[in-house]
Order: C-alpha cells, then structure tokens, then sequence
C-alpha cells in the first residue's frame, strides 16, 4: 500500500520540488493509494509551488451545419449535438482524463477556468489559469514555463493512446506544436454562464490529434527525470526544454509526432497545410 509519505518523498525527489508544474495520471497506474487520489493530489500539492492539471471537458462540443474548410470536421452532424453538455464550473472533468484531474478540481473548484472544451484547474496558479482565452486555450503552460516550470507524467505516456481518443495526454506537446506554427483547428462547444442561457462559443487554437507523440519520448530521454513510486513511473521535463525539442522535430520533418492511421482527420489536415 502506497502512503502520502511515499509520493511526497518521491515528488520531492524530483526537480519539481518547489517548482511551477503541469501535471497528467493515472492513480490506477499506481497501485494501492491509502486514501486514493486525494492522497496523490494533496501530496503533489504540498511538493510544488503551483500545480496546474487539465480539466478538459468534451462532452460539451457541438457540429455545425456548416463551416470553414480543412477543419477536419463533418459538419452537419446534428444528431451527435443531442447528447452535449454545456459547460459550468461544476460539469466534471471528462472521464478518459481521469480521477486524479477530477480530484484536483473538486479540491479548488474556484481556480478552475471557465474555457468550454480546455478548462484548467490549479493550486496556487492563479498567474497561470489568468492568461488563458477563448483564443489561447493552451496559455496557462506558457505561463508556467515563463516561470521555468515542469510538465509531470504519472504513469502515462505523451500520447493519447492507440485509440486516438484524447486521454491523458501531454498537452504542453500540443502547446509547443502551436509555437513550431503547425496547424491548429476551429470547434464549437456549449457554456452556460452564471445565471444566463447557454450559447454556442467559437473556440479557435484547438490542438491536432495526440495519437503520435509518444515518438518524443526516445528524443527526450536524456531530458527526462524519472522515478517510480509503487507501480508508477514517474516521469518530470522542463517545459522549456520540452518546447524546444518539438519545435526542433518539426522543423526537420513537418510530418514528425503524427499519427500513422490513414483516416485520422486531424493528422491528414496538418498533412495537406504542410
Ligand atoms: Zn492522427
């Protein structure tokens, strides 16, 4: 059984300790938590100076009847729209995020972003969550690398899987793909502000498919600190160092951190812009 002693002496043996961080896991990875992922956040809270985590939440999207080319996007999918959730403060992180995202955001549901499809949570990074736009989803990573931070990974990888649904993937990887200039996308998603109706938000900076990044991970070897704490690998990167590595790849090789299935419209996009 892992303890809260065991992942604060793991946490703090890393460079994060006392640093600015986003962090991605999965508390299953980890095995048997005494107290589960209550014990997991509050311990990576303690360690660092501020934390910030996703809190993204895609049940919210809509189709549109119509919209603007290579978006890679059918439009006029009505009936999928049936099934949307606006977007509130309280709406739970998506589920393939995982419990350890939720968690952080019922801790401090006041420092959670109010971006439809990307919102953040966070503790102590309030500097951070701030910089964050309808335009600029991602910002809040650029804010935490202006303060030399870390991207964390607790037992995943940098992809979203061989599924290619978004899970817990490394979004500063999405972040520094925007800084390389390659293509992002245009989706649309409900929200609900406080005491209004809900209305349709254009939601522009939206990130390419995932399902190929984990071929970073070889390049980043020698970048990465890692530890394991029960089942778990441990894996810790300075964003900036993370952001210079990708816009090195792509400079070299525009196709480089795809996805290699034929049908994946994201990855085909980016293809035809290149
Ligand atoms: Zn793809």
């Amino acid at each position: 059984m892992i303890t809260a002693r065991d992942l604060i002496s793991g946490f703090q043996s890393l460079p994060i300790r006392g640093q600015a961080v986003i962090a991605h896991g999965s508390l299953k990875k980890f095995g048997r938590v005494e107290g589960g992922a209550r014990t997991v956040i509050d311990a990576l809270s303690e360690s660092v100076d501020s934390l910030v985590m996703p809190a993204f939440t895609y049940q919210t999207m809509v189709v549109p009847e119509v919209g603007p080319p290579n978006n890679a996007m059918d439009y006029g999918a009505g009936q999928a729209n049936r099934d949307a959730l606006p977007f509130t403060r309280n709406l739970p992180v998506d589920s393939e995020i995982g419990i350890l995202a939720e968690t952080l955001r019922r801790r401090a549901p006041e420092e959670r972003t109010t971006h439809p499809t990307h919102s953040f949570s966070g503790v102590n990074a309030r500097y951070a969550l701030d910089k964050q736009t309808l335009f600029d989803p991602l910002a809040p990573i650029g804010a935490l690398a202006e303060r030399n931070g870390w991207v964390l990974l607790m037992g995943v990888d940098h992809s979203a899987g061989a599924d290619g649904v978004n899970h817990c993937v490394n979004t500063s990887i999405h972040y520094a793909e925007k800084l390389a200039g390659r293509k992002q996308f245009i989706r649309w998603a409900l929200s609900k502000p406080d005491h209004r109706p809900a209305r349709i938000v254009e939601c522009t900076g939206f990130p390419g498919d995932s399902a190929g990044f984990d071929a970073l991970a070889k390049t980043l070897e020698a970048e990465t600190d890692s530890i394991v704490i029960g089942d778990a690998l441990i894996e810790a990167v300075r964003l900036n160092r993370l952001f210079e590595v990708v816009q090195m790849v792509i400079k070299e090789n525009p196709l480089a951190l795809l996805c290699d299935k034929d049908n994946c419209a994201r990855c085909n996009a980016v293809r035809a812009s290149v």
